[in-house]
């Protein structure tokens, strides 16, 4: 049998062009996008719109196949569920996070198979980079949190952030690819401002995002107030020191009118003290952004979480300079964190 092509890896476009080549004609790519991301059918069978003769030919060549979950854990307070994908290739899940919060359903995605980027306070770096997400891998979280929202009779995802395993941008191609169907209309018509990707702070990735003429926000991943503690945490800033990236996260204010969060992990005793938020205070000061305060989720012995109450000291602190800064809420605390701190636990898929 011949290799079914993923017609989740296309994008609208992509997919115009696979119909034509079959001597259809191009408004079947509409119906099959709204097919596979609205209604998410799991093959062809069942799209009555479109000729049996078109759907044979189809499942002969394509696929649209679901990931397939292997986990699906509820936070203890219901605010939040994580789960676990199993893929062909590998042993490892892939992992994302809905949270819900009012009206809101926001996905956290992951964009690669482990990481190659080596943040301190990180499980997915004990990983190192295992390869790329294919668009398909990115979408199927999707289409499988909607399922399980559908399921529960809930609304499906409304929001997006790219902040689970993998740097995003660091898979430019496939990130773009997935980015187009989510924002696409007949697909999860998700809008750019209800999107955000965060970076561990990759100044050229930033500067080609903008150049794309988007206005989705920006969160770098910034975790310390001066270059020897984020090198310490986050090997990147060697490559590309805290300056620069303020400079990129003004650039791209500038750019898209959006302001850049800052996603700031407090470890107790590195990066909580008053003179980080000082610190933290004359670097940012000034410059419309916003602070996101997330006390670590230790994975490491040798890193721990300040108290609440150290938490919000140092949120006050940088307040009352007229910084904005907010405290991750602990929802989903048990199942979440940020880019780096998804992950309490690595789930093998192959234990399943
Ligand atoms: S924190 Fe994010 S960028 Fe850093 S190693 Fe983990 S997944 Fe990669």
């Amino acid at each position: 049998m011949q290799n079914l092509k993923n017609l989740k890896n296309l994008t609208l476009l992509q997919l115009e062009d696979f119909v034509l080549s079959l001597g259809e004609q191009r408004f079947r790519a509409k119906q099959i996008f709204k097919w596979m991301y609205q209604k998410r059918l799991p093959d062809f069978s069942e799209m009555t719109n479109m000729p049996k003769a078109l759907r044979a030919s189809l499942s002969e060549r394509a696929s649209i196949a679901k990931l397939r979950p292997v986990r699906v854990l509820e936070s203890s307070v219901g605010d939040a569920v994580k789960f676990a994908f199993a893929l062909e290739d590998s042993d490892y899940a892939v992992e994302s996070v809905l949270l819900t919060d009012g009206d809101r359903r926001t996905a956290c995605l992951s964009s690669q198979l482990g990481c190659g980027l080596g943040c301190a306070f990180c499980e997915t770096a004990k990983l190192g980079f295992i390869r790329n997400l294919t668009p398909s891998e990115i979408l199927g979280q999707l289409v499988g949190m909607n399922d399980y929202q559908a399921a529960r009779g809930d609304r499906v995802v409304t929001n997006i952030v790219f902040m689970g395993m993998g740097e995003a941008l660091g898979n430019y191609e496939n990130f773009m690819t997935a980015l187009s169907v989510i924002m696409h209309e007949d697909a999860f018509n998700v809008g750019a401002r209800r999107i955000t990707v965060s970076t561990a702070g990759v100044v050229p990735h930033i500067d080609r995002l903008m150049g794309e003429g988007l206005t989705i926000g920006l969160a770098i991943s910034l975790n310390a107030w001066n270059d020897g503690m984020r090198g310490e945490l986050m090997p990147i800033n060697r490559k590309y020191p805290i300056a620069s990236l303020v400079e990129a996260a003004k650039r791209y204010y500038g750019r898209t009118g959006r302001r850049v969060t800052f996603e700031y992990v407090l470890i107790e005793g590195k990066t909580d003290t008053a003179e980080a938020a000082e610190a933290l205070f004359k670097l940012l000061g000034g410059f419309p952004c916003k602070v996101n305060l997330i006390p670590v989720n230790p994975v490491d012995p040798g890193l721990s979480a300040p108290g609440d109450g150290a938490v919000q000291r140092f949120a006050d602190a940088l307040y009352e300079r007229g910084v904005a800064a907010t405290i991750r809420k602990s929802r989903g605390r048990d199942v979440f964190g940020a880019c780096g701190q998804l992950t309490a636990e690595l789930v093998k898929s192959k234990s399943f």
